[in-house]
């Protein structure tokens, strides 16, 4: 298996860490399988999935930077060009386990709450569900996650998927579906959320009055290839830092 990340800019440190990626995946198998991207131009995407699946590719998809839902949509409508481009493929997502509604084309990146804030945008387990059976029923059958997955988001899958996998995760002997061990819970208004209606109709509430709902992501004008964010080898100056804070500022 291969893996491709066109998210990465060339800066040595991370080329040499995909470039070791790409090997350990080579040794475990044979099988010329997987390719990933997080940008969202599907134009783009089309094309060069066209040409990796010219060349031998099996799995295409996307991975990283924004929410289960838009990857979704995203990889739906690259499916729809390999479809018209008469190619046909196995599809792949790898979203971040975070609500990202309000970002713009470089995903979770330009987010005043990256990276150390993103708490209030994790998903639920039933959010997971829901994206576990979107995704499932798009034709995307290699399901997965990225960034802010936890275990309990991974079992949630496939928990979602049981019934096509034909079993259940052995995390699941840890808890009943659907809340269903609240049965026993000691209050009875808990009680009664043992049942899949209650939390699939749920809207959680963020318990934060003076958060907004949405933020505004932050707008520098760089993307991958300008100079700003090539990775320096030595360590950021005290005055290289003093010019970065001044220019947040302003841009606030
Ligand atoms: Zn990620």
């Amino acid at each position: 298996m291969w893996i491709w990340n066109l998210t990465l800019p060339p800066s040595s440190g991370r080329m040499k860490r995909h470039r070791a990626r790409q090997n350990y995946t080579t040794a475990e198998s044979n099988t010329k399988a997987a390719s990933m991207f997080t940008w969202l131009d599907c134009h783009f995407f089309v094309m060069t999935f066209a040409c990796l699946l010219f060349v031998g590719a099996q799995i295409v998809g996307v991975n990283c930077h924004f929410d289960p839902e838009t990857c979704v949509k995203t990889v739906k409508m690259m499916k729809a060009g390999v479809e018209k481009a008469g190619l046909s493929a196995h599809y792949m997502t790898q979203p971040l386990a975070y609500h990202t509604p309000d970002c713009n084309c470089q995903g979770f990146i330009d987010l005043p709450e990256f990276p150390f804030s993103l708490e209030p945008r994790i998903l639920t387990r039933w959010d997971m569900q829901k994206y576990a059976r979107e995704a499932y029923n798009a034709g995307i059958h290699y399901i997965g996650g990225c960034c802010g997955f936890e275990p309990y988001h991974t079992r949630a899958l496939a928990e979602e998927l049981a019934p096509e996998r034909g079993f259940l995760p052995a995390g699941s002997a840890k808890h009943g579906n659907w809340g269903s061990g609240l049965e026993m819970h000691t209050k009875p208004w808990v009680r009664a959320r043992a049942r899949r209606d209650y939390w699939e109709k749920l809207k959680p509430a963020s318990g934060r009055p003076f958060c907004p709902s949405m933020s505004k992501p932050d707008g520098w004008g760089v993307t991958k290839g300008h100079a700003d964010l090539m990775q320096q080898k030595e360590a950021t100056s005290q005055e290289q830092l003093k010019a970065l804070f001044a220019k947040a500022n302003q841009s606030q």
